[in-house]
């Protein structure tokens, strides 16, 4: 069994999902990645991630329903959720913190600073 810090990947974008998770392993993080909102709860519940990335704009079940879920359920409301955006527009943070989100990262990312953001997500 792995010891590494869990990040849950929830992101449709084929190339981004595996940017992502090669940065995270770069990172020492375990990544698991899905392109699915429906099965983003599923699977936080199963491997209890210590954070979930999320895309927004995902093509059945949206972000801003996935956080809401994860929010709602006793088993996951303590896992921090970072949105995954290419909106990153001013006043778009506030929008998603009252929508349940611990924070955004906006795409594209930049290599050098992912990182830094996970970490900073993390230890908060
Ligand atoms: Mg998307």
């Amino acid at each position: 069994m792995s010891s590494k810090p869990k990040v849950l990947v929830v992101e449709d974008d084929p190339s981004n999902r595996e940017l992502f998770l090669d940065l995270l392993s770069m990172g020492g993080y375990e990544g698991i990645g899905t392109d699915k909102g429906e099965e983003a709860l599923g699977l936080a519940k199963r491997e209890l991630p210590c954070l979930v990335l999320l895309d927004i704009q995902l093509p059945g079940v949206d972000g801003l329903t996935v956080v809401k879920l994860l929010k709602a359920e006793e088993e996951t409301k303590r896992i921090k959720v970072v949105a995954l955006t290419a909106y990153a527009m001013r006043g778009d943070k506030e929008k998603f913190l009252r929508e349940g989100f611990d924070g955004y990262i906006s795409k594209p990312v930049m290599v050098k600073e992912f990182l830094g953001e996970i970490k900073k997500y993390l230890e908060e």
